[in-house]
């Protein structure tokens, strides 16, 4: 791990009622306190987000949503813009989720406009990028990785570069317990990396955060964050229980340390 501030996101899915949802903020944020060298952000379904956002208040915790849509208003059944979640408090978006090209069919275009659109309403966007297992198998990871984050990137200018988090998630590894070795990820991070000073330059590149996700556990948390690339976790099955969730914050506090 580096000198960036580690983020350790739980993206709970279509999981917890609010009240559940609740509960489990209060427990967690009983556990880290009110002071954590680890920034955490808990990403509820939307019909959480209200009350969640509420229990966070005076707490270290902070809320992010799991999806938007790139118009501000409109005839958009089902969605919701940026600044409903402004409204509510919420300070971060899961973008690009491999569940949301897969299932629900979001291309790199579609991702792209809502990268900017978080933006433009101060919501920090987590970018989600990462191969297929037959893209894997076919060596095509990096160009698989560069055409997500290139076009997902495309006219972010470089003084919000810093204001997005990328999060590798190679889709093989999601929710299937299978986890990449901290070297595959470091060597994936360490492209994202490369890829970042590119299009925005050294500087704002090295203070970029790039979390790894994919079956991360407090069992493979400590290798994994103490690569140099990876600063933190997006975090979906352990993110459902407090003392699983609080395990990876202290390991990314750990790596700080380390
Ligand atoms: C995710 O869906 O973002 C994720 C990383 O899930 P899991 O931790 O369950 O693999």
């Amino acid at each position: 791990m580096s000198k960036r501030t580690p983020l350790i996101a739980g993206n709970w899915k279509m999981n917890k009622t609010a009240t559940e949802g609740v509960e489990l903020v209060q427990a967690i944020a009983a556990a880290v306190g009110i002071e954590s060298a680890v920034q955490i952000v808990l990403c509820p379904p939307f019909t959480a987000l209200s009350a969640v956002s509420a229990a966070v208040e005076g707490t270290h915790l902070a809320v992010g949503a799991q999806n938007m849509h790139d118009k501000v208003n409109g005839a958009f059944t089902g969605e919701v813009s940026a600044v409903m979640l402004r409204n509510l408090h919420v300070t971060h978006v899961i973008l690009g989720h491999s569940e949301r090209r897969s299932i629900f069919g979001e291309d790199d275009a579609f991702i792209n406009r809502k990268v900017l659109a978080a933006l433009e309403a101060s919501l920090k966007p987590i970018l989600c990028v990462g191969e297929l297992l037959a893209e894997r198998e076919a060596g095509t990871t990096k160009d698989v990785v560069r055409r997500q984050l290139e076009l997902g990137l495309q006219g972010v200018p470089a003084n919000k570069a810093d204001q997005v988090i990328i999060a590798y998630e190679p889709v093989w590894a999601i929710g299937t317990g299978k986890t990449a070795t901290p070297a595959m990820a470091q060597e994936v991070h360490a492209f994202i990396r490369q890829l970042l000073t590119a299009q925005f330059g050294a500087e704002s590149a090295g203070r970029m955060r790039i979390l790894y996700g994919g079956s991360m556990k407090p069992d493979n948390a400590d290798a994994l964050l103490a690569e140099h690339d990876i600063d933190g976790g997006l975090i979906g099955g352990a993110a459902l229980d407090a003392k699983g969730f609080v395990a990876l914050v202290q390991s990314a506090a750990k790596s700080l340390a380390a």
